[in-house]
C-alpha cells in the first residue's frame, strides 16, 4: 500500500485538525440494520428498547458526541461462523458455497423498515455509513463482503447499497466501513469511481501508540493508524485504534500525541453464541460514559468531536465537500 499524503508527516503535524483543535475522537457503531429480538438476533430493529437505545443514551448524556452508525442495507448473514460444517472442511467447494444460511433478499432491506429507518435518522449528530450490501461471502470467512470480486462487480454492489439508502429517504452515505474491515484494491477503484469520500479499514487495537504507528491487523495494513490519511485512489483512510477491551491509558496516549482516537462498537453483542468483546451492552456504554466523561474534563474544547464524514471532508478526499471543489482541498504534504 502506497500512502500519497499522510496529514501529519509533514511540518505541520495536526495540519487535518480544525486551527482550534489538538486532537479529536470519533465513534463508530458497527453492523446495524432491522434485526429484532423477535430475529435470530437484535441488532437495532429493536430500536431505543434495543441495542441502539445505548447509543442513544450516550448521546443524550454526551452533548459533543457525534456517532458514526455503519448500516448495511440488506443484510442476509444468519451466522457469522460456518454451520455447514462437512461443506466447510472441504477444500475448493467449500470457497464456492455459503456456508451459513442466508436470509431471501429483502427481508432486511431498509427501505421495508419504515420505523428503523425513521428512528436512526432521528438521533441527534449521527452519521450513517455503508456497511457493506449483505454483509455475506462465499467461503469460511463468512462476514467479509468484499474478497476476490472484480472492481465492477464491487461498483454494482455499492451502487445497489446506495439506491436501497435512497428507497429509503436517508441521504447518501459519503463513505463505507467494508464488513470485517476487508478492503481488497477493487474495492478502492470501485469507491472511487462511486465518488465516496472516505473508507475506515484499518483496525488495530494492540500496536503501542506513536506518531508513526500504523496498522497491522484487520483491513489494510500500513496505514497510519492515529490519524487519518490519503490513499492513492483520492480516498480518506480513517483507522480504528480502540474498543472495548482497551485500555484509558491507550485512549489518552493518542489524544496526548495529537491523534486520532477512533473507537468501534458492534451493535451485536451475543450472535447466536458468538459474543463479540465490543458488543454494545450496558457494561461498554458505562465505560464509554466514563471515558468521554474523562475525555471532555482533560482536554475540554481542544478536543474534536467528530465523525468520519466530518474528518474526510476537512481532509479532503476526492468525494468530499472540499475535494469537489476545485481549491476546497487542503495541502497536505507529499510522502510518495
Ligand atoms: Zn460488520
Amino acid at each position: 500500500m502506497v500512502i500519497l499524503d499522510v496529514p501529519g508527516s509533514g511540518p505541520d503535524p495536526a495540519a487535518w485538525l480544525p486551527v482550534d483543535k489538538r486532537c479529536a475522537v470519533c465513534f463508530h457503531v458497527d453492523d446495524v440494520h432491522p434485526s429484532t429480538s423477535a430475529d435470530a438476533y437484535e441488532a437495532g430493529g429493536d430500536l431505543g428498547a434495543g441495542a441502539l437505545g445505548h447509543v442513544e443514551w450516550l448521546l443524550e448524556r454526551h452533548s459533543r458526541l457525534h456517532v458514526t452508525v455503519a448500516t448495511t442495507p440488506d443484510w442476509r448473514e444468519t451466522s457469522p461462523v460456518p454451520t455447514r460444517k462437512v461443506l466447510a472442511r472441504l477444500p475448493w467447494l467449500r470457497d464456492r458455497v455459503f456456508l451459513a444460511p442466508l436470509l431471501p433478499p429483502g427481508t432486511m432491506r431498509l427501505d421495508r423498515h419504515p420505523d428503523f429507518v425513521r428512528y436512526v435518522a432521528g438521533l441527534p449528530r449521527t452519521e450513517l455509513t455503508l456497511h457493506g450490501l449483505h454483509h455475506v461471502h462465499r467461503g469460511l470467512n463468512v462476514p467479509a463482503e468484499f474478497q476476490n470480486q472484480t472492481t465492477a462487480e464491487c461498483l454494482r454492489m455499492l451502487e445497489e447499497g446506495l439506491s436501497i439508502f435512497a428507497a429509503a429517504g436517508l441521504p447518501r452515505p459519503a463513505g463505507v466501513i467494508p464488513p470485517r474491515y476487508s478492503t481488497p484494491p477493487a474495492l478502492l477503484d470501485a469507491m472511487a469511481q462511486a465518488g465516496f469520500s472516505y473508507v475506515a479499514s484499518g483496525r488495530d487495537i494492540h500496536t503501542p501508540v506513536a506518531a508513526s504507528a500504523v496498522s497491522g491487523e484487520s483491513g489494510l495494513r500500513g496505514v497510519p493508524l492515529f490519524r487519518p490519511s490519503l490513499l492513492p485512489q483520492g480516498l480518506v483512510h480513517l483507522p480504528t485504534n480502540f474498543q472495548a477491551t482497551s485500555t484509558v491509558d491507550r485512549a489518552l496516549q493518542i489524544l496526548d500525541g495529537g491523534g486520532l482516537l477512533s473507537i468501534k462498537a458492534h451493535i451485536i453483542k451475543d450472535c447466536l453464541g458468538y459474543v463479540a468483546l465490543d458488543g454494545m451492552d450496558e457494561l461498554y456504554r458505562n465505560y464509554l460514559d466514563t471515558l468521554f466523561t474523562l475525555l471532555h474534563a482533560r482536554y475540554g474544547e481542544s478536543l474534536w468531536w467528530t465523525t468520519m464524514g466530518a474528518i474526510a471532508d476537512r481532509v479532503g478526499g476526492r468525494g468530499s465537500a472540499a475535494g469537489r471543489q476545485p481549491s476546497g482541498a487542503m495541502s497536505l504534504p507529499s510522502v510518495a
